[in-house]
């Protein structure tokens, strides 16, 4: 996909998923960069040798800039989460712009290189803010599956979207790390699971249904997007 294509996703539509040829999935991670869990995700993936899209926390680049120039000279993709994890349908709709802005000049002067998605923190937008995020020139993606690895579960009730639902083209949601009071919001205690072994298990699983993972970008290169407008009223 070209970014003349990319301008043409319709008003308040976001990416959830990938058509395409390929037999390949698009893994995402949100809410890192964060010890422990930034760092086990990153292992397992080398290992398997393949790249994700991370769209990451801006408070939490500052706070652990080398593990994020960590995850960009492995090879994997940048997108933005925001500067912190409050919902955007909470904040006045150009402070969410001027704060996009921002933060996606920040990111690419850190990196070097363009910051083209934006994934909305629980995946909530309202049409202002969805519109605010378009006007600091970033596409929303969302996702088709989630590991709903916010939760302790066991790891096969993890693993049931990715057993049970596996098909080209998904953009799956996992996390590297879990927002807290530090990123504006409580949503609990954390999960206490290995988010390596998560990850080294659900590209295995992948990998027998004959499916290779990839970054959002590499897989819209061969690919198209699949949108749809998905807005909080
Ligand atoms: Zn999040």
């Amino acid at each position: 996909m070209s970014d003349d294509e990319a301008e043409t996703i319709p008003v308040g539509s976001s990416i959830h998923e990938v058509r395409t040829d390929t037999k390949t999935v698009v893994l995402t991670y949100d809410d890192g960069p964060e010890p422990d869990g930034t760092e086990r995700v990153l292992e397992a993936l080398r290992e398997h040798g393949v790249t994700a899209t991370f769209f990451v926390l801006m408070g939490r680049v500052r706070r652990f800039p080398r593990l994020f120039a960590e995850m960009a000279d492995a090879g994997h993709e940048v997108g933005l989460h925001g500067v912190d994890h409050q919902r955007l349908t909470s904040i006045d709709p150009r402070e969410v712009h001027h704060r996009t802005r921002d933060a996606r000049s920040e990111l690419e002067d850190r990196l070097g290189s363009e910051i083209r998605w934006f994934r909305p923190p629980y995946g909530l937008h309202s049409r202002d803010s969805w519109n605010a995020v378009d006007a600091a020139g970033l596409t929303t993606v969302l996702w088709t599956d989630a590991l709903r690895d916010w939760w302790d579960r066991p790891t096969e009730t993890h693993l049931e979207p990715v057993i049970n639902a596996a098909r080209p083209g998904t953009i799956m949601l996992a996390h590297d790390g879990f927002a807290s009071h530090l990123d504006g919001v409580d949503d609990g205690r954390p999960p206490t699971l290995d988010r390596g072994r998560l990850t080294d298990l659900m590209v295995g699983v992948y990998r027998e249904q004959g499916l290779s993972c990839c970054s959002l970008t590499e897989a819209l290169d061969v690919g198209r997007p699949v949108t749809d407008v998905r807005l909080t009223p």
